[in-house]
């Protein structure tokens, strides 16, 4: 084949880019963007923990717990996707949109807490799969407590110690464990 078919072919072929807005097909598995279900998530911070690039922040309020996000500092490991126990979170699909600076595209979700069943404050949210997960065979009367904030759990565990030195009998100690 000499140059001149080839560019006759060429020329035939016409442009093999896609005009915008066009896209070619992501592949499968692709890793864009992080997205999160809030009404998964219980507030725990394990995807801010291992997020080596501060793209993942959760901060704690009276109510609610603030999830934000910044595309433009993630480099789309997946990291904070895999250590979610309550699976949370996923990867978009598609690209993120092109942005001027870093904080052009931040996202901050809130996810409410739930009132504790004993006391009525808000405490950060329980979800059934985990319950499910973490509390497999435990006792209806037990399970219960998973569902209790961090205070009402304490003074649990207060009343718990108060009963047995009552009785006479001394705490438990790590060895009965
Ligand atoms: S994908 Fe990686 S860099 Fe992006 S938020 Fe998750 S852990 Fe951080
Ligand atoms: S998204 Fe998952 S890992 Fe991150 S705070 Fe919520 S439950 Fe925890």
């Amino acid at each position: 084949m000499n140059i001149f078919s080839v560019l006759l072919k060429n020329l035939r072929m016409g442009p093999a880019t896609l005009r915008f807005p066009e896209e070619v097909p992501y592949p499968k598995g692709f890793h864009g963007p992080v997205k999160i279900h809030t009404e998964k998530c219980i507030c725990c911070g394990m995807c801010a923990y291992v997020c080596v690039s501060g793209a993942v922040r959760v901060a704690e309020h009276k109510d609610n717990c603030e999830w934000v996000y910044s595309p433009g500092l993630c480099t789309f490991c997946g990291k904070c996707v895999s250590v979610c126990p309550v699976e949370a979170l996923h990867m978009a699909a598609k690209s993120a949109p092109s942005y001027f600076n870093t904080k052009a595209l931040d996202e901050v979700h809130l996810v409410p807490y739930s009132p504790c069943p004993e006391c009525g404050r808000p405490t950060p949210p329980v979800r059934e799969v985990l319950r499910a997960k973490a509390f497999k065979g435990v006792a209806p009367n037990v399970l219960v407590k998973s569902l209790i904030c961090q205070r009402c759990r304490q003074k649990d565990s207060q009343r718990a110690l108060v009963s047995i030195q009552v009785k006479g009998e001394p705490p438990p100690s790590r060895s009965d464990k």
